[in-house]
């Protein structure tokens, strides 16, 4: 069974059970999506990635927003089995025990692909090293070194370990897994007489590697000091060829990826060209993100069930449903919104309304992503509820520990809450995962999205909405680039954005917002028919694309050709 695994999925988050805090965001969710897609089509993968025993934090948020960050208690062995085998890397010199759990993830049809999280935390091992795979995203760059070398090093050992030695593709989901490289290579010279290595060792490296860039902006790109990761590292010969491991005196994630992967790519049509302008002389191609039909609700998922069976080994004939009656669209998404505006009142007492047009904004708390882009101007948007139709906002998001300004938004949001009490009604709930991600976008009426482009690589949680039946009020950037057709499958702010222009002024932003605002209202209270064509075609022609079984077909046909 190991020996038929041909792909290895290795990625520093992955995203399976609401209550396994493996995760922090898209990355992880998009890893999770993508792995239960190889499952329900039986492609024989198998994923690797950290334990995270403390997970990435719990969130708190005081009256005024201020989060407060605890360490996630979570038991491993209630979700996975711990495996026998163990392995070693060389940290500093010292030795690293690492052993692994493993998490089963079954397909539609019974197929599983097994997910082992990687774990340090055993007595052999020194004090500073157990705890290399507790936090997600933590403490300094030294630690996200150690636990890189965990991650790659470690996890091409343990499928070693384990037996998988058919594995032709490796591939690295962002470059937190960059180091797996290095192990190939390493593989390679320990297997010859000489010990030597050559440009043909690292092509065949290349032959076998497969890289995802996720991150359009520099600083999201993991680099070292070439000093720590010497340090870190131990002395290789590789360290001494600039231009593939060390790049001005820095080892860099994704350079070292793309220096070693035969097939590399963005994660949306726009991200792709961003990506080829970032990274000259790279070939670097474009599959756009999907997600995967456990985002639908209840109701939607029996909608759907009777009215076209087989969609979920099959989410392209979600294009059938343009011919769902219109009732029947709107009574099984007003089931999911109850279920939220109930969920909402018991935890805010705001005393939101099912009749009334409801908007989401979930998501990451980053500046990028402007989750007040909207309370620029508070009398506007009292004169648009007044004037126009009332509308409830919900929102929800962590910030990471050490981001300052994305805490400072949810701060922002907290006020604008208090200071529009008197006409708009605005929940902020707390604690961000999947079980509220899936509520909140199967549940509101509209999805906003405000990135600044070209920051959003591709965004998913827009298409778990429109597969839920929710449109999206967006900025064009990411994938919503080639998922807006206008008051087709939802609404873009910023037109221009579409031809590359990056919109540098956010107040126009904003100004467009605003109108486009109150198109919507209007539309949802005076033409409730065309809303519901709208809703219609959300599933017709996005759910039944921006999917990850449609992805995960283009990464076998262009990445893995198995
Ligand atoms: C889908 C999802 C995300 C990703 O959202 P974006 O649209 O990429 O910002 C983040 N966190 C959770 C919990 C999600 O479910």
């Amino acid at each position: 069974m190991n020996e038929e695994r041909k792909i290895a999925y290795f990625s520093m988050e992955i995203g399976l059970e609401a209550a396994m805090p493996t995760y922090s965001g898209g990355l992880g969710i998009l890893a999770g999506d993508t792995i239960l897609s190889a499952a329900d089509l039986r492609v024989p993968m198998v994923a690797v990635s950290l334990l995270h025993r403390k997970g990435y934090f719990y969130q708190r948020l005081a009256e005024d927003g201020t989060q407060i960050e605890e360490p996630v208690a979570w038991n491993p062995d209630d979700f996975t089995q711990e495996m026998p085998q163990r392995v070693a890397v060389s940290i500093e010199g010292r030795t690293v025990q690492v052993r692994a759990w493993k998490f089963e993830v079954k397909g539609a049809g019974g197929f599983v692909v097994p997910v082992y999280f990687l774990d340090t935390d055993l007595e052999d091992n020194a004090e500073e090293d157990r705890i290399l795979t507790q936090y997600l995203y933590g403490l300094d760059k030294h630690y996200r070194l150690c636990q890189e070398v965990v991650l790659g090093i470690g996890g091409v050992r343990m499928l070693r370990a384990l037996g998988y030695d058919a594995i032709k593709r490796f591939h690295m989901n962002e470059g937190h897994a960059s180091l797996l490289t290095l192990e190939l290579l390493d593989e390679r010279i320990r297997a010859k007489d000489d010990k030597t290595m050559t440009t043909e060792d690292l092509a065949a490296v290349r032959e076998q590697c497969v890289f995802t860039t996720h991150t359009p902006v520099a600083a999201g790109h993991d680099q070292f000091d070439m000093e720590l990761a010497g340090r870190v590292l131990g002395p290789h010969e590789a360290f001494a060829m600039e231009g593939v491991f060390c790049c001005n005196g820095t080892m860099n994630m994704t350079y070292l990826a793309l220096n070693l992967s035969h097939y590399v790519n963005g994660v949306a049509k726009k991200h792709g060209q961003v990506s080829r302008q970032m990274f000259e002389g790279y070939k670097i191609d474009a599959i756009t993100n999907g997600i995967h039909n456990r985002w639908v609700s209840e109701s939607m998922q029996a909608l759907y069930d009777r009215h076209i069976p087989g969609w979920r080994e099959d989410n392209f004939s979600l294009r059938y449903a343009l011919s769902i009656p219109c009732q029947e669209v709107t009574a099984a998404h007003a089931a999911a919104k109850r279920e939220l505006i109930n969920k909402v009142n018991r935890q805010t007492n705001l005393g939101f309304d099912m009749d009334v047009l409801t908007l989401g904004f979930a998501r990451r708390s980053t500046t990028y992503k402007r989750a007040d882009l909207l309370f620029g101007n508070p009398d506007r948007l009292r004169r648009l509820a007044k004037d126009i139709g009332p509308f409830q906002l919900v929102y929800s998001g962590k910030a990471h520990p050490q981001d300052h300004e994305g805490k400072a938004l949810i701060k922002r949001i907290f006020a604008a809450s208090r200071e529009l009490r008197d006409s708009i009604k605005i929940a902020y709930l707390p604690n961000y995962e999947m079980t509220i991600a899936r509520q909140i976008v199967a549940g509101v009426d509209v999805w906003l999205n405000t990135p600044q482009p070209p920051m959003e690589a591709s965004g998913t949680s827009g298409m778990k909405a429109a597969m839920n039946g929710v449109p999206s009020l967006s900025v064009l950037d990411g994938w919503w680039i080639e998922g807006c057709i206008e008051d087709a499958t939802g609404w873009a702010i910023g037109q221009n954005h579409r031809h590359g222009h990056d919109q540098v002024d956010p107040s126009k932003d904003a100004e467009d917002l605003y109108c486009k605002l109150e198109h919507v209202i209007g539309l949802y209270y005076n033409e409730p028919s065309k809303f519901c064509s709208i809703m219609q075609h959300a599933i017709a022609l996005n759910g039944s694309f921006f999917n990850t079984q449609r992805m995960m077909q283009q990464y076998v046909l262009k990445a893995y050709y198995l």
